[in-house]
């Protein structure tokens, strides 16, 4: 079982006919059993839902103290400090200050602000490959889009990318930056995305088989 799944809140209710699953109020999983309905059941149950849940859990219950994520190509270790500092990393320790409760809050902003500035240079020396540029660079959460390329030229990346290994960013810069020549799918596009990077065919195979683990926060 996974450290996520094992922190489901478990409550047996009387007069509950089958098991249910629902985010509670404080954006973590609760389960909600039939008294006939040992625990251990409803847990092995509520396993099979991992995605149901990563998909439906809020940021509180995804960043927290010891959790390990990928970021920026490096696996870094988050932890709380009651010591006085800015959100910074060093040696693998993403080192968070403040009341605990905003720790998730915390992580998500130093996330975005780092993610951007790691992802203006890409962008830019695509951009000058093709001699194309961009009229504004924003940071998303969606759910069904990794990037975006507007019509008046504003290039979207979703920030949870920061989380992705680093081939998969550069295919998101390069995919996007093509569109600013092509605003569709063509082959032409495709081409012009293979001069900007690599890395397409790896990168799409593990958004396909990962990218769904990285939920959206909210
Ligand atoms: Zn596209």
């Amino acid at each position: 079982m996974t450290k996520e799944s094992l922190e489901i809140e478990i409550k047996k209710v009387k007069g509950a006919r089958s098991m249910r699953l629902k985010i509670g109020k404080k954006g973590t999983p609760v389960l909600t059993l039939p008294f006939w309905i040992p625990k251990k059941m409803g847990l092995i149950w509520a396993d099979k839902q991992k995605e149901w849940i990563q998909k439906n859990t809020f940021t509180p219950n995804y960043f927290h103290a010891g959790k390990k994520i990928l970021f920026l190509g490096q696996e870094i270790t988050i932890q709380h400090t009651d010591e006085r500092i800015h959100t910074h990393i060093e040696n693998g320790i993403l080192r968070v200050a403040g009341e605990e409760d905003f720790l998730p809050r915390r992580v998500a902003d130093f996330i975005k602000k780092e993610f951007l500035s790691y992802m203006r240079p890409i962008v830019a020396q695509k951009e000058k490959t093709l001699g194309v540029k961009h009229s504004r660079l924003t940071l998303r959460d969606t759910s069904s889009r990794w990037g975006s390329c507007s019509s008046t030229g504003t290039l979207s990346f979703c920030w949870r990318l920061a989380m992705t290994p680093e081939f998969v960013i550069d295919y998101l810069a390069a995919h996007e930056v093509a569109h600013l020549k092509h605003m569709d799918h063509s082959k032409q596009f495709w081409k012009t995305v293979a001069t900007l990077t690599p890395h397409t065919e790896q990168a799409k195979k593990w958004l396909k088989e990962n990218g769904k683990n990285i939920p959206v926060l909210k």
